[in-house]
């Protein structure tokens, strides 16, 4: 491809901005953007557009941003969603596990101490 036309200059110019255009192609292109100033103003606010979306990625968020959207859906949801987790709830859970291992291993116990000959367990 040694010329480009319009249409295959704007056609270029996303593969362009990211570097993905062969040499030659690249090169074609600059130099009708050189001599071209409607796909130079064309290739300037597509630079432009481009640009602007680039920088809405790199946005970051203010502080304190996820906590106050937690909090407001928190309220909307009045408490169903999000929801500070107490230690009461989460621990009745763990602790009944634990009481119940120890009871299923009491009761084992138990038999084998009772009934030694009957309960063969590997
Ligand atoms: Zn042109």
């Amino acid at each position: 491809m040694d010329q480009v036309d319009h249409t295959q200059a704007a056609e270029l110019f996303s593969a362009y901005w990211d570097e993905e255009l062969a040499a030659e192609q690249a090169g074609a292109l600059e130099e009708h953007l050189r001599a071209c100033v409607v796909c130079r103003r064309e290739y300037q606010s597509f630079e432009r557009a481009v640009g602007a979306v680039g920088q809405l990625h790199r946005m970051v968020a203010p502080s304190g941003f996820v906590g106050g959207v937690r909090k407001k859906i928190r309220k909307r949801s009045r408490g169903r969603l999000f929801a500070p987790r107490k230690l009461v709830e989460r621990v009745p859970y763990e602790l009944f596990s634990l009481v119940m291992l120890g009871l299923i291993l009491a009761i084992y116990v138990v038999l084998q101490l009772t009934q030694p000959g009957a309960l063969k367990l590997p």
